[in-house]
């Protein structure tokens, strides 16, 4: 075994550099879309493109697939035992191109301007996906050993529920997911106030339940209304209401006991939460908005469709409403509320789709420890905070969640550059080198940090 240090193998992270770009660009350049109606995603020619690249540095792969066209990634670190203790997670998939006329370039060119690498998916998720893969190949270059064993997985479909990927793993193969920790998207943007520098650790995730009401008419000739019963009537009241909602306050979120890391000195409580949030909301906008949605479920109204002529009374207008939870909210409490918003209104019912679970794992663990380490190396920042968050979307993070798998959103980032101005799931998506290259030190790092290399 050679004698070898973390910092050298970062270094040749930079060294790489120029085959890194390379890497994330050839997986660009594979348009795995996913419109969520089958036939498509097509994710099996990402998993294919990933099997040639490893094996040129001697990783071998597999695929497992529910449709042989959609297959799921699975590459398992070659010189390791076989205790199985980091899982490095992305998906092959990405969200379609909504206007074409729209964007700046060719969506699947990835071309390189101004230090970007413009394209649909650079930034979800196919930058994860190369910089782990990245680090993974400089470490099986150098041929070092490790006691643990780490696994890359990316899968498809999650950008529709993961029915193909993830979700389908957890079914029919969970023991490929049981790892002890896990690394994911979603979290792990950098937030700047004054000379501070923030990491929001993705911890977990807001459920969210899409609720489709029913409010029922009776029709009649709109000449002379009062023979039916307008639906619209109903209807009326129970946007009205929700409109109106007031969700009860909570401030059980982990991220609520770090606030004095940003500068807010006052104890969070039911009662001065307001105030909390508005002072956030002064000092960084997205942290206000962050602390807004993190402290109450929300109940948004977005489809209604109704009516069938202009001259007659409706029979029946349906509305559908995006909900959002908090971890420990379930169903049970959206039917709750959506019962006290909607007594005494008359004719309407409603059904709930549970699409995804509120889910989160721990904050202060040896995969925290190993993060840290990694990105402040990574950034060269020794001076970073840490805050545990909970995001509004979610991800494949919740299957592995299901499993007990300490998972965290985090994608190592650089600090100079903004995730909003990368436009994820819009137009002109785009994706620093910085932290693509930040992120597969961040990534090897904690590799190294968590599954103990053998060194003589
Ligand atoms: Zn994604």
């Amino acid at each position: 075994m050679k004698n070898i240090d973390l910092i050298s193998l970062i270094d040749q992270i930079d060294d790489n550099s120029d085959s890194l770009v390379k890497l994330h660009q050839d997986l660009i350049k594979i348009e795995s879309v996913n419109t969520g109606y089958m036939p498509t995603g097509n994710e099996t020619k990402v998993s294919e493109f990933c099997a040639k690249w490893f094996k040129e540095y001697g990783i071998q792969s597999k695929q497992l697939s529910r449709n042989e066209d959609r297959s799921n990634f699975i590459a398992k670190y070659p010189f390791s035992g076989n205790n199985k203790k980091l899982l490095l997670m992305s998906h092959t998939d990405v969200v379609p191109v909504e206007n074409y006329d729209k964007w700046e370039f060719e969506p699947f060119s990835a071309e390189l301007r101004d230090g970007k690498i413009l394209g649909r998916g650079s930034s979800d998720c196919k930058g994860l996906l190369a910089s782990q893969m990245m680090a993974m190949a400089i470490l099986a270059k150098n041929k070092i050993e490790f006691k643990d064993n780490f696994t890359l997985i990316s899968g498809a479909d999650e950008e529709h529920g993961g029915r193909y990927g993830f979700g389908w793993l957890l079914d029919n193969h969970p023991e490929e997911l049981r790892f002890e920790y896990a690394i994911n998207e979603g979290g792990g943007s950098p937030v700047t106030i004054g000379n501070n520098l923030y990491y929001l650790l993705g911890t977990g995730e807001k459920g969210r339940l899409e609720i489709n009401i029913r409010i029922k008419g009776e029709s009649a000739h709109a000449s002379v209304p009062w023979m039916g019963i307008n639906a619209m009537g109903s209807t009326s009241k129970a946007i009205d209401k929700i409109m109106n909602f007031v969700p009860e306050l909570d401030c059980s979120t982990d991220i609520f006991n770090y606030l004095g890391l940003f500068g807010i000195e006052t104890k969070p409580s039911i009662k001065n939460l307001d105030l909390i949030i508005q002072e956030a909301y002064e000092k960084n906008p997205s942290l206000g908005s962050l602390l807004r949605a993190l402290s109450r479920m929300t109940i948004t109204p977005t489809i209604i469709k109704g009516g069938i002529k202009s001259n007659s009374v409706p029979e029946f207008i349906e509305l559908v409403l995006d909900v959002r939870t908090l971890p420990n909210q379930d169903d049970k409490d959206v039917q709750n509320e959506l019962d006290k918003l909607f007594a005494g209104i008359p004719n309407i019912s409603y059904e709930i789709d549970y699409m995804a679970k509120p889910n989160s794992s721990p904050f202060e663990t040896d995969l925290l420890q190993a993060i840290k380490k990694s990105q402040a190396l990574s950034v060269e920042r020794d001076d970073i905070q840490w805050i545990p968050s909970v995001s509004n979307g979610f991800t494949d993070s919740r299957f592995t969640r299901e499993l007990d798998v300490i998972t965290y959103g985090f994608r190592g980032t650089h600090p100079d550059d903004n995730p909003n101005s990368e436009n994820v799931h819009g137009t002109n998506e785009n994706y620093g080198v910085k932290s693509l290259i930040s992120s597969s030190k961040t990534m090897l790092g904690t590799i190294w940090e968590i599954c103990n290399p053998i060194i003589q």
